[in-house]
């Protein structure tokens, strides 16, 4: 049966308007996806202390459904945290592999950015974007919980975005 507008009271069309939402299920995935963000913990060097310190009492990121896992293969989102060295590259990248689809890089630190103190050392990978698409980049060193946290918000509106419009923002 066609619902018209016309045909009912001002009463039960603002009740319609409060009470009803239209979208579509890429959206509405979206943001189910966004609001249960499980990240694989990647703590490489010292600013894993401050992604611990995140999960911690005082930082408290569950509440925001931001829980970590020890395995990849229930994680969505990978939190690099510290100096990416040639050694590990090969298993960041294998556990990166092994997360099921969609998934999601966060760069925590200049180390994982960029090499940060280490640029120049041999041994040192100059940016993990080297290795994996990285989604959101958290500058600083180290930075604080509440940067990663502001950067896991960041990852969240990226992911409404791109299920609202249809675009990828980062090339896979
Ligand atoms: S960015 Fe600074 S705090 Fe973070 S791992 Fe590198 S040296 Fe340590």
């Amino acid at each position: 049966m066609e619902l018209k507008l016309e045909d009912i009271t001002l009463e039960e069309q603002e009740e319609l308007k409060r009470n009803v939402l239209v979208t579509s299920l890429e959206q509405l995935k979206g943001w189910a996806r966004s609001g249960s963000l499980w990240p694989l913990q990647f703590g490489l060097a010292c600013c894993a202390i401050e992604m611990m310190g995140t999960g911690a009492a005082h930082f408290d990121q569950d509440r925001y459904g931001v829980m970590f896992r020890a395995s990849p293969r229930q994680a969505d989102c990978m939190i690099v945290a510290g100096t990416v060295t040639k050694k590990m590259a090969p298993v960041l990248r294998r556990l990166y592999d092994q997360m099921p689809e969609p998934k999601y890089v966060i760069s925590m630190g200049v180390c994982a950015t960029a090499g940060g103190p280490y640029v120049r050392s041999y041994s040192v990978v100059k940016g993990v974007d080297q290795i994996v698409p990285v989604d959101v980049y958290i500058p600083g060193c180290p930075p604080n919980p509440a940067a990663l946290l502001y950067g896991i918000n960041k990852l969240k509106e990226k992911i409404r975005y791109e299920a609202k419009t249809g675009k990828r923002v980062t090339d896979r």
